[in-house]
């Protein structure tokens, strides 16, 4: 069974970006005649936005997006996290940790390591051996560990657009978090425990999510899942030149009539290589006639030569 998904975080509505990540995959998973499922990613609920769930399926639904199951919302599934961080504690590959943001930077000051990786600094291992009686904060995935027994430092993947992909998880990133001091699930625990519950076979989303595949890699390993197969899309780029997110203010899509939702389409299809499409009345069958034509073209484009 092939099954996609579009996993977007309700920190508010969808965006330029954000729907480019929703067509991308969906036109994958139709392209490979499976199922699109959306699934809310509101595991870190101080940032999330009341009501921007149930607007961002409003927004999928006027572009003519729906999921194919259930929409399920990681705040309410802390427990199947939990099970599967007890399995890691279990295997002697998940540790308790003791350092505040500001001793992993001291640590790393005096390692002489290098401090920024996308403003956080690698995590140096202190609390490996034990937390030297300070009490536990954060939950740790030991990469070293892992690294050790899976016989290789280097996780190697495929992205179905990017090609061969290489990360040393233990060198660029170090133990990376599970499971967060203020008790909060890590995107890293809660997207493979999802991914494999859902039984993801492919996982298509934005550029600036590459970065955490090997680290996805690595947990799906540890916790005897499969792996799904990559595809990362390009991005959206603001007037800065840089991504198009929530955070830097990226624009609420405007979707308020069918012309703007055909816009929006054309403009996520054209960030993704395929053909700008004559829409003439901009009604439901006119959209689903497009999106079945960008369906053909986006096999062409990475189906004939995919992994
Ligand atoms: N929830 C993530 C986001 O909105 C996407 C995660 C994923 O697709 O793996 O950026």
């Amino acid at each position: 069974m092939i099954r996609g998904r579009f996993a977007p975080s309700p920190t508010g509505e969808l965006h330029a970006g954000s729907l480019v990540a929703a067509l991308a995959s969906w036109l994958d998973a139709r392209s490979l005649q499976g199922e699109w499922w959306v699934r809310m990613e509101d595991v870190d609920g101080p940032r999330c936005i009341d009501g921007a769930a149930a607007k961002i399926l409003q927004q999928l639904s006027l572009c003519r997006l729906h999921s194919d199951g259930e929409v399920i919302y990681q705040s309410q599934r802390t427990d199947i996290y939990q099970q599967a961080l007890n399995q890691l504690i279990a295997k002697g590959l998940a540790y308790p940790c003791a350092c505040t943001r500001k001793e992993i930077e001291e640590q790393q000051v005096s390692l002489g390591l290098s401090l920024e990786r996308h403003k956080s600094a690698v995590y140096p291992g202190t609390c490996r051996n034990g937390l030297d009686g300070k009490p536990a904060r954060a939950w740790r995935f030991n990469v070293t560990q892992w690294s050790t027994l899976r016989g290789s430092h280097d996780v190697h993947w495929i992205d179905r657009r990017l090609g061969a992909q290489v990360q040393n998880v233990q060198e660029e990133v170090g133990d990376f978090v599970l499971k967060r001091a203020d008790g909060l699930w890590a995107y890293q625990m809660a997207v493979v425990v999802d991914d494999a519950a859902q039984n993801i076979s492919h996982v298509v989303r934005g550029e600036d999510l590459t970065d955490n595949t090997a680290r996805q890699y690595l947990l799906q390993e540890a916790l005897g899942f499969e792996h799904p197969h990559y595809l990362h899309t390009p991005l959206v780029l603001g007037v800065n030149g840089e991504k198009l997110s929530k955070q830097n203010d990226a624009k609420a899509l405007d979707l308020s009539s069918p012309r703007a939702v055909c816009l929006a389409m054309q403009s996520a299809a054209s960030t993704l290589g395929l053909s700008t499409l004559k829409l003439h009345s901009c009604d439901s069958a006119d959209l689903d006639e497009a999106l079945s034509t960008w369906t053909q073209e986006w096999t062409q484009k990475y189906l004939s030569a995919s992994p």
